[in-house]
Formats: structure tokens, C-alpha cells, sequence
């Protein structure tokens, strides 16, 4: 096949050559074929040890359901079971095999279908979504029948598994996390924006990724020879034996860079002018801490604890118990040996489901999300906060809580910490008393009006993923709006500079966390600003020291003042442009 380029969005640097492996769901990857008269039986009885598979399947996850998680799970659990029980699943497709000769999957999915086109007809809003409940247990009986259909190939770190190239339609968060433990080359999803969580999750695993390609799965073969470039957003499928060859110098040169940064591991992240900068580590899990540590992070500005509740093996919706969730906060503690780890608090919904067929909110981004969701299940907050704070009995924990917008938001969330002490106590379990509690500024109403957050927190962290979100009205995983995703747009550098000069005023820390502190385009911009904590993946770590290095203050700050007084973005990005090259080594 000729060579072809398509363009998406960036979302994670470098070059990645290797062979496409095409991640399908299930449904998409059935065969279909007619089996011979005498097979039937041998075919109906495969369908039918599927499906019992699957029931077994469900009342395992039934009894390992933990005591204290809400009553709906088990219910959730019953319908699918009731569903699976069904004339309509449990012996149509049967009836199917027998007269039509269908193989066992084609049977399946010839009645979901059949099936969901019946319910698209339903007037009924709340019945129409029951749809999804009918496809998901078909799903689970496609994947027994198929052998996991979606099955990765083993990833064991191998120069095989590391050259593959995952190419899907879209990956959830989930599973983009899954691929940690495996060695793979690069990603190409049709969906998603910059700063999706797919997106960051792929950056945290320092592996070059494009996204928002459109329609890249389908045009792209299983085992084609793809180049990424990461930087430019590029993805060129069967390239010419000079094109590769090119970009394999390209990254063989990155790969020298990234070596020479690795000197500033163990150097203190000091301005030329002599000002102190804590670089921290964004973590999604506790092992990511040995990263952290390796890049030489002063602690854990961020860890997204909603990673420990997503992708559950077996069953998502699943929820970790207060002991396990306390063991991995204090596994992420002892691994940073003293330096303080900033647990936030869950921040589940938007593009964070917990179970990604469970969403049914009209706008999920808008919707119940993180502290909002926290506040509606109390008893799974406070269980949360307990962990954490018995957590902080074995070094420095700090105690972070997303997308507060409200006064009564913030009261309640203190008032719960106070009640989860208070619990604490009356068993007999050790804390630290005087934890400090910060909120995320990632929400426009916060940061217009930070003085309520200053008079009743001990330390601000501002994610500008959300805040560039809600302040310019787009979703950041949509691909079709991603252009207008802009982190120098006026509004959000004002609501930034803002923020950090009157937190700073205030005597109370703060520290960006959202991508824009690990990208070191942004870096003087930040310094400039008066931004002194930067939090941002391990990975990204040394690039910024770097730039840090060679910064000195007293020339970016009257040149980044200067820029935040303009409102014309060409000026505005030539303006960054300059900042970065001013003495660059
Ligand atoms: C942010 O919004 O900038 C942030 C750090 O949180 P998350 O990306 O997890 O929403
Ligand atoms: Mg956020």
C-alpha cells in the first residue's frame, strides 16, 4: 500500500516507529460464519457454557462486592444477571444457531441488535438507556466466547512489544492505565483532545501519542508500519524506506537529548538569579512514585487518587475499601521517603467514569463530578478521607479536594475531614491532626473569588487543565473543538496571574498541577507569573528543571507583566516565543 500522513492533535512527545496492533471492541471484531448441520448442537451448547460463564462471572463479583458499597452495585449487578437469565438472550440466539446456522458470537449480536433497534423505538428516555445495560451483557458474553477480544498482546518490555503501535478508535483512561506494565511504542486514538485524561495518561508514560485523528482505526491495517511524531501531531502509516530513515535519526538525536538532561537529576532547581522553584510529581498510582523519585521530585503535588476506583479488574464498578485504599496511600508515603504527598480527594465523572456505560448525565463535564459527587455519597467520602488521614501518620500527607466552586462546597468538605477525625478517634487510629487541606482552583467562579479560599485553606493548587476548560466553554476531549483548547488565551492567563499574586500575597502556597506546569514552553510564562511549585509527571521533570536553570527573573518578570496586559494572541504567543529564547542554552 502507498504511504499516507494523517494529521490529529499532539498530546505526547518524541518519535515511535513500529507495526500497528488495532484495539477493536468486541462487537467489531465477531466473525461470522455459517457452521455445518452436524455442529449445531456442538455450537448451541458453546453459546450456552458462555453464558453460564458469565453468571458465574457476575456472582463472584456479587459476593466480593465489599460491605459498605452502595446498594444500587448489587442491583446493577442483579439486572445484568435477570438480563443474561432472559428468554430473549438466553435462548433466541439459540433458536438462531439452529435454524440459520449462524456461529455462536453471530447469533449473539445478530438478537443485541435486533434487540437495541427495538429499544431505539421506546419513548420512554429512562427505558431507551436500558439499551446499554442489553449491549454490555452482550459484550461480556462476546469477550468469554472470543477469548477476550480485546485482549492486548503481552507487552513484557520486550524490543517486540516495545516497537507496537496501539491504534483504536478511543481508549478510556482505564485502560490506557493497563498499558503501564506493558512496553508499548506509541497510540493513535480517532477520539480525544490535548488534555483528556487518555491524553495525560499517555504522557505520563513518556510514550509519543496522537489523538483526535477521526476516522485513524479504520484506515490503518493491523501489522502497517507507522511512524508517530508526537511533536507535529503526525502519523504517516507505510512510509518510504527515506522517510524512515529520517526519523529514525530524529530519534536517535532525541534520545542523546533526554540522555544529557539525566545529569540535572540530582541538582537543585534554583533560577540564575538564585530563587528556589519545588518541582513535585503527578501520580496516578502509588508506583508511580519510583519515578518520581528517580527525576529527583521534591514530593507528590498531585495524586489523581480516582485511578485506584477506575478499571477495577473484572468490574469496574467495584469500589476499593477504606483499608485497601489506605494501604496504597501509605505505600505512595513510605516510597517518597519524607517528602510530602498531596492526595486528592476523589474526582470521578466527565471523562473519568467510573463505569464508562454507567453515564448518563447530559453533560458529564458539567455534571456530577469530583467534589460534587463526593458530597452526594457521604459514607463513600468519609471513607475516603479516613484512609487518608490514617495515611498521614506515616509522613507528610497533604489533603486536596477538585473543583470546589462554592462556600457551602468548602464548609461541607471541611466539616466531613472534621467528622472523618473525629471517627478516627473514637477508634483508636492514628493521624496527623493538623493535615493540611488545599483546594484545586480549577473553576472560573474559584478563582474570581479567591479570597474565600484564602481565609479557609492551607494551600491552593490550580489546575489549568479544567480551568482552560470551563473558562473558554469547550470540553477538553473532544476532538472537534480541540483548536480552540488555547492555554495562552487572556482569560486564562489572567485568571491565572490572579490567582497566584493574591494566594501569594496572602502567604498561602500555591502550585499549578494542571499539564500546562510540565510543559517547559510554559515554564518562564509561570515564573514570570510568580509561580514558584510546579507539579507535572515525573517525565516531564528534568525538561523543566532545565529551563528553570537557565532562567533569571529579574529579565522574564517585566517581560512576562508586559505580556499579561495584552489581548491580541498573536502578540501574546510571539511574545512566549521570545520570553524562551532570551539566553536559552
Ligand atoms: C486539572 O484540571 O488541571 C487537573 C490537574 O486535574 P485533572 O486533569 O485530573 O482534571
Ligand atoms: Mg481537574
Amino acid at each position: 500500500m502507498a504511504s499516507f500522513t494523517l494529521h490529529g492533535i499532539p498530546v505526547s512527545r518524541g518519535i515511535a516507529i513500529g507495526r500497528a496492533h488495532l484495539l477493536a471492541p468486541a462487537a467489531l471484531d465477531v466473525k461470522h460464519y455459517l457452521i455445518p448441520q452436524e455442529q449445531v448442537e456442538a455450537e448451541v451448547q458453546r453459546l450456552q457454557k458462555a453464558i453460564a460463564t458469565v453468571h458465574k462471572e457476575l456472582q463472584t463479583i456479587w459476593n466480593d462486592l465489599p460491605k459498605d458499597s452502595p446498594a444500587e452495585l448489587g442491583a446493577f449487578i442483579d439486572v445484568h444477571a435477570l438480563i443474561l437469565s432472559d428468554p430473549m438472550i438466553a435462548e433466541v440466539p439459540l433458536d438462531i444457531i439452529r435454524t440459520r446456522f449462524y456461529n455462536a458470537e453471530w447469533a449473539l449480536l445478530t438478537q443485541i441488535d435486533e434487540l437495541s433497534a427495538q429499544f431505539d423505538e421506546i419513548e420512554d428516555a429512562y427505558l431507551r438507556e436500558r439499551k446499554s445495560d442489553i449491549q454490555q451483557v452482550g459484550e461480556r458474553v462476546l469477550k468469554v466466547l472470543t477469548g477476550s477480544a480485546n485482549a492486548l498482546p503481552a507487552g513484557d518490555g520486550s524490543e517486540g512489544a516495545g516497537r507496537m503501535i496501539v491504534v483504536a478508535h478511543d481508549i478510556s483512561p482505564a485502560d490506557m492505565l493497563r498499558f503501564k506494565d506493558r512496553a508499548f511504542g506509541g497510540f493513535v486514538t480517532d477520539l480525544g483532545g490535548q488534555n483528556s485524561h487518555t491524553a495525560i495518561v499517555a504522557r505520563s508514560l513518556d510514550i509519543p501519542a496522537v489523538v483526535g485523528m477521526y476516522n485513524a482505526s479504520m484506515l490503518i491495517r493491523q501489522d502497517d508500519w507507522v511512524i508517530i511524531d508526537g511533536d507535529a501531531g503526525v502519523v504517516i502509516v507505510d512510509p518510504t524506506p527515506a522517510v524512515l530513515e529520517q526519523y529514525r535519526e530524529r530519534q536517535a538525536r532525541l534520545l542523546r537529548e533526554r540522555k544529557k538532561l539525566g545529569k540535572l537529576k540530582k541538582m537543585p532547581a534554583v533560577t540564575k538569579d538564585g530563587t528556589e522553584i519545588t518541582l513535585l510529581a503527578n501520580i496516578e498510582l502509588p508506583e508511580d512514585c519510583t519515578a518520581a523519585m528517580e527525576a529527583g521530585a521534591m514530593g507528590v503535588g498531585l495524586f489523581r487518587s480516582e485511578y485506584l476506583f477506575m478499571g477495577r479488574a473484572g468490574f469496574v464498578n467495584k469500589l476499593p475499601s477504606e483499608d485497601e485504599q489506605f494501604e496504597s496511600y501509605r505505600q505512595a508515603v513510605a516510597a517518597m521517603k519524607g517528602r510530602p504527598v498531596t492526595i486528592r480527594t476523589l474526582d470521578i465523572g466527565a471523562d473519568k467514569p467510573l463505569d464508562m456505560a454507567e453515564q448518563t448525565s447530559l453533560n458529564p463535564a458539567l455534571g456530577l463530578r469530583a467534589i460534587r459527587f463526593c458530597l452526594a455519597e457521604p459514607q463513600m467520602f468519609l471513607a475516603q478521607l479516613r484512609a487518608i488521614l490514617r495515611a498521614s501518620a506515616y509522613g507528610p500527607v497533604k489533603l486536596l479536594i477538585p473543583m470546589l466552586a462554592h462556600a457551602f462546597e468548602i464548609d461541607q468538605s471541611l466539616a466531613m475531614i472534621e467528622q472523618a477525625k473525629a471517627q478516627l478517634r473514637d477508634a483508636g487510629k492514628k493521624f496527623d491532626p493538623l493535615i493540611p487541606i488545599g483546594a484545586m482552583i480549577e473553576i472560573p467562579a474559584a478563582a474570581l473569588t479567591l479570597p474565600m479560599f484564602v481565609k479557609k485553606m492551607d494551600f491552593l493548587s490550580i489546575g489549568t487543565n479544567d480551568l482552560i476548560q470551563y473558562t473558554l466553554a469547550i470540553d477538553r476531549a473532544d476532538h472537534e473543538v480541540a483548536h480552540l483548547y488555547n492555554p495562552l488565551h487572556p482569560a486564562v492567563l489572567y485568571l491565572l496571574a490572579s490567582t497566584i499574586s493574591i494566594a501569594t500575597k496572602a502567604g498561602i502556597p500555591v502550585a499549578v498541577c494542571g499539564e500546562m506546569a510540565g510543559d517547559m514552553k510554559l515554564t518562564r510564562l509561570l515564573l514570570g507569573m510568580g509561580l514558584r511549585e510546579f507539579s507535572m509527571h515525573p517525565t516531564q521533570l528534568l525538561a523543566v528543571k532545565h529551563e528553570i536553570l537557565n532562567s533569571d527573573l529579574n529579565e522574564i518578570t517585566p517581560s512576562v507583566k508586559k505580556i499579561l496586559r495584552s489581548f491580541d494572541p498573536m502578540a501574546i504567543a510571539e511574545a512566549v516565543n521570545q520570553l524562551n529564547q532570551a539566553g536559552a542554552v
